[in-house]
């Protein structure tokens, strides 16, 4: 998948799988979602850039990385509401 900022390929791939695969064996598990709204997973920091990257669970695509002291965002692409990792959380 390309890097939504610089189109070259950024992303860390195996954590993508990860999360991809964490959503379909959990179906939304407290691990995976915040109050019912799936958590964005953080794919990796572009090369190019250095800013972070992320993949919509709703769109199922790579998207800029947003912003916001509230733990409740709009994805940039689909804006259908995300949750934000935890601060500490390196794992999505
Ligand atoms: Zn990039
Ligand atoms: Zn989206």
């Amino acid at each position: 998948m390309k890097c939504p900022y610089c189109g070259e390929n950024c992303v860390d791939e195996y954590i993508l799988e990860l999360y991809i695969k964490s959503l379909k064996n959990f179906k939304m598990r407290k691990n995976t979602a915040f109050n019912g709204i799936p958590i964005v997973c953080e794919a990796g920091v572009c090369k190019n850039t250095g800013k972070r990257i992320w993949y919509c669970p709703h769109c199922k695509s790579l998207t800029e990385y947003v912003d916001s002291f509230n733990a409740i965002v709009q994805c940039p692409n689909c804006h259908e509401k995300i949750a934000l990792p935890a601060t500490n959380r390196t794992v999505c």
